[in-house]
Order: C-alpha cells, then sequence, then structure tokens
C-alpha cells in the first residue's frame, strides 16, 4: 500500500498500486494553487484510493464544473484534483506521498502557459496545453 498526507498530517490516504499517467502541469492555475513552477500529479483509481485520516478536515476549490481540487483546511496542501472527465481517477499531488513509488512523470502539460523563469532540462514530451488522452476525454 502507498501513502500520502498533507504538511501537518491531519488528512492522510493510502492506495493500492503506483499511480499511473503521471504528469508535470504547467497551467497558471496548477502554478498558483503550488506556488510553484508546476503541479505533478498522478493516476489512481477512486475504487483503490481511501481517507484514513481526516477526511472532514478537506477543503474544497470547485475550479469550474468539470475540475475540484481538495485541500487540507489546516495547513493548504493541496492533496488531490477530481476531474469530470476521469470519473474513474482521482489525480493526486505527487508532493504528497509518502512512500516510494516505482512510475515517474512521463510529460509536461500546458508548457504553453509556463511562467518565464522556468526552464525545462528534461528530454520528457511536451504538450502545449492538455495531453492528447484528455483532449479526448474532455467534456
Ligand atoms: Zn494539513
Ligand atoms: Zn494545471
Amino acid at each position: 500500500m502507498h501513502q500520502g498526507y498533507c504538511q501537518c498530517q491531519s488528512i492522510q490516504y493510502s492506495f493500492a498500486n503506483d499511480p499511473f499517467d503521471c504528469c508535470y502541469c504547467h497551467c497558471s492555475i496548477c502554478r498558483r494553487l503550488t506556488g510553484s513552477a508546476m503541479g505533478s500529479y498522478g493516476s489512481v483509481p477512486k475504487s483503490e484510493f481511501t481517507w484514513t485520516k481526516g477526511e472532514e478536515l478537506l477543503s474544497t476549490f470547485q475550479q469550474n464544473t468539470t475540475t475540484r481540487r481538495l485541500f487540507c483546511s489546516l495547513c493548504g496542501s493541496y492533496l488531490l484534483t477530481m476531474h469530470s472527465a476521469d470519473k474513474n481517477n482521482n489525480f493526486i499531488s505527487l508532493g504528497c506521498l509518502e512512500t516510494k513509488i516505482e512510475s515517474r512523470p512521463e510529460y509536461h502539460q500546458f508548457v504553453g502557459s509556463k511562467a518565464g523563469w522556468d526552464t525545462n532540462t528534461d528530454n520528457l514530451a511536451e504538450h502545449e496545453g492538455w495531453a492528447d488522452w484528455r483532449l479526448k476525454e474532455k467534456p
């Protein structure tokens, strides 16, 4: 089992298998929500995901009709995203993981919105906006 938690550890979760479709998102929303160059995410099936502590302390940012982002109401850690385009999976923020995973981010998305001071130094694929599978799935 994998575990993750927010900075103050009031909210904790677990899930069974390595996240898949891991990526970096440079869109302006992810930049601001993380206060950083990008968000780092991985997909975890909702059927394998459990809040093990503090679920009642989650705070919700309903960004629009398709995207919901969950935070710790005490420490502000950005834990998880839900997209209506993919009802089967949660998108965990990889920075909140505690256990080691084998999967690695496979691509960058929304590089068209990245900060002027942000330079990608890896050789991963870059998508101007959504990665292809999301374009297809997008409502
Ligand atoms: Zn917290
Ligand atoms: Zn984003």
